[in-house]
């Protein structure tokens, strides 16, 4: 059991796999007491598009993301001051995460440039030239008064290599005292730092060491899951997680594909999130065990079934594939659809969090890829990661 009280959480491990990497943990913060490993949906513009806060409660969702970078621009850091912050703002009682802006500047923004001082950019709203600062991240952040905020971090695409990535990894902690030492919320808001160095092991292991010299309440990984291959990207993970200490909480940044969830808990991960699941909801597909239905498809016209007959949520009670396949062109199905992938999110890292406290977390690994993958055709990558922990799948 680790409890540390100098920052505004406290983080409980429960149970370590014996096997693999994984843990269960109980993550106190401010807001919310969230059991890990937890997946965060994203609520880019401070709502999980089509879903009331109510709703995301609903389906058993205590934490979820924001984007710090849209509500700087829109409603602004005045108008989120003067509504007390997005909590009270958007009647959200539950965890926030907000990340800090510096990976939609880059990945959204065409005229952005990166210097030591911060990122440059034209903002697309009125083309006025704004300047991200790590210490702007950090006010729009206690402003928005989320219950974990993230450093500004130099990002670079994970497809590139070179000096460049050196480059964005010293910044990265360079940047990190300068959010650290703006930080005005230390009672109620836990600032991560982020692990970079792109798909280089010698620079991941010297940032994390850089990382390990400051006071910090938990970690993200940041700089993957953005287009690299995955026999890349799992080993970035394994390293990180080998790296950081067990008794603080690992955040690893834009995963949120359910086989890559299971991975990466049994990698030692305890905190995910993604738009995917939400995004894929509003082009009418659902996730169920073992895959997708894309019900925009005729088929399912006349299939009288729920999406998920084990699930239990609102959606799954109360209709039927056929009417979301009928309500195809209607704005209602983003909602109706949104509300099972989240809920089907939640009963996933439920399962995987269940598992680990009863020891059992193998043994569902292998039901999980089976499920996935029935003639046992398991991707290459996915197979090394849990062989690197000590999964050998039936073959
Ligand atoms: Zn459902």
């Amino acid at each position: 059991m680790a409890a540390t009280s100098e920052f505004a959480l406290t983080f409980s491990i429960l149970k370590t796999c014996p096997v693999t990497k994984a843990r269960t943990s109980i993550l106190t913060l401010p807001h919310a007491v969230v059991k890990t490993p937890v997946f965060m949906p994203v609520g880019t513009q401070g709502t999980l598009k089509g879903l009331l806060p109510e709703q995301v409660e609903e389906v058993n969702c205590n934490m979820m993301l924001s984007n710090t970078y849209h509500l700087g621009m829109r409603p602004g850091q005045e108008i989120i001051d003067k509504a007390g912050g997005l909590h009270k703002f958007m009647n959200w009682k539950n965890g926030l995460l907000t990340d800090s802006g510096g990976f939609q500047m880059v990945s959204l923004v065409k005229l952005s440039k990166v210097t030591e001082d911060g990122v440059q950019f034209v903002s697309p709203y009125d083309n006025k030239e704004i300047m991200l600062t790590p210490e702007k991240s950090i006010d729009i952040q206690n402003s928005i008064g989320a219950d974990i905020i993230m450093q500004l971090d130099d990002v670079v695409s994970s497809t590139i290599s070179g000096p460049r990535v050196e480059e964005a990894m010293h910044r990265t902690y360079r940047w990190l005292d300068r959010c650290i030492k703006q930080h005005k919320n230390v009672k109620n808001q836990n600032l991560f730092p982020i692990v970079q160095g792109g798909l280089d092991p010698e620079l991941r292991k010297q940032c994390v060491e850089e990382l390990l010299k400051r006071k910090v309440a938990g970690y993200a990984i940041g700089g993957l899951s953005g287009g690299e291959a995955k026999e890349d990207f799992w080993k970035m993970v394994h390293l990180s997680t080998d790296l950081l200490p067990d008794d603080k909480p690992r955040y690893l940044m834009g995963v949120g594909f359910p086989l890559d969830l299971v991975v990466c808990s049994a990698l030692g991960c305890d905190m995910f999130d993604c738009v995917f699941p939400t995004r894929t909801a509003r082009f009418g597909t659902a996730l169920v065990p073992g895959g997708e239905l894309d019900l925009k498809k005729r088929k399912f016209a006349e299939d009288f079934r729920p999406i998920d007959e084990n699930c239990k949520c609102p959606t799954c009670v109360r209709y039927t594939r056929s009417y979301i396949y009928h309500l195809r062109k209607e704005s209602t199905t983003s909602s109706i659809i949104t509300t099972h992938n989240v809920a089907h999110q939640m009963n996933l890292m439920k399962s995987i969090r269940e598992s680990i406290l009863e020891e059992r977390f193998p043994q569902f690994i292998e039901n999980f890829m089976l499920k996935m993958f029935p003639t046992k055709d398991y991707p290459g990558w996915a197979a090394d990661a849990l062989k690197s922990v000590n999964i050998h799948l039936p073959s």
